[in-house]
């Protein structure tokens, strides 16, 4: 079976039909310039992520996973830590080439709400927050509450998403007209 990952999961919810331009017709998005500016990132939080333990003391973390693929029958992933907390809960923990900018982007919060799926299946723990570092912010660590409806529409979206790719059906357009402008399959997109 197809397996999805968090970055397929955005996509869709960003518009439906990314889904099927790429994995149904296969037409590719531009993704060599974007592997040349990802190797850049790579190294800078590589540093970052070596000097992770003082944010790990903070958080009350007792135990740690680096890099860990985690998969279940929808989704797979890579956790860039996942952690157990002294609650008894356990928790992702994400670092982001970015700057913090006093909000959290949609997009990193549905990457911890698939993480967090991963994690209490594979591991049997609660998931109830998350953690972001942002490394061009010197580290700032910023938690997210995960709730139980955030991870059920994750889920709903890898469901369609598998329904798509299956069926071969041709889903609805974004409801924002705005995304459009800019799109990779502008050209190819029936409205
Ligand atoms: S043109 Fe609009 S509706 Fe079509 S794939 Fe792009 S964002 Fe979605």
């Amino acid at each position: 079976m197809f397996s999805i990952t968090p970055s397929h999961i955005i996509e869709h919810l960003y518009c439906p039909r990314y889904t099927y331009f790429e994995y149904v017709l296969r037409i590719p998005q531009n993704e060599e310039k974007y592997y040349k500016v990802m190797r850049g990132r790579e190294l800078h939080l590589q540093r970052a992520k070596q000097n992770a333990a003082y944010l790990r003391r903070r958080i009350g973390a007792i135990d740690k996973r680096l890099n860990q693929y985690l998969t279940n029958e929808l989704l797979r992933g890579e956790v860039d830590e996942v952690l157990w907390l002294s609650d008894g809960a356990m928790a992702p923990l994400d670092f982001k080439f970015a700057k913090y900018e006093g909000k959290v982007y949609e997009t990193y919060k549905t990457q911890l709400y698939c993480y967090a799926w991963l994690i209490e299946e594979n591991f049997g723990k609660p998931v109830n927050r998350g953690f972001l570092v942002y490394t061009r912010s010197q580290n700032k660590l910023v938690e997210v509450a995960v709730e139980k409806e955030a991870v059920a529409r994750v889920q709903q979206a890898a469901e369609r998403i598998h329904r798509i790719i299956r069926q071969n059906y041709y889903p609805k357009a974004t409801r924002y007209k705005k995304r459009c402008l800019n799109c990779t399959y502008r050209n190819v997109c029936i409205k």
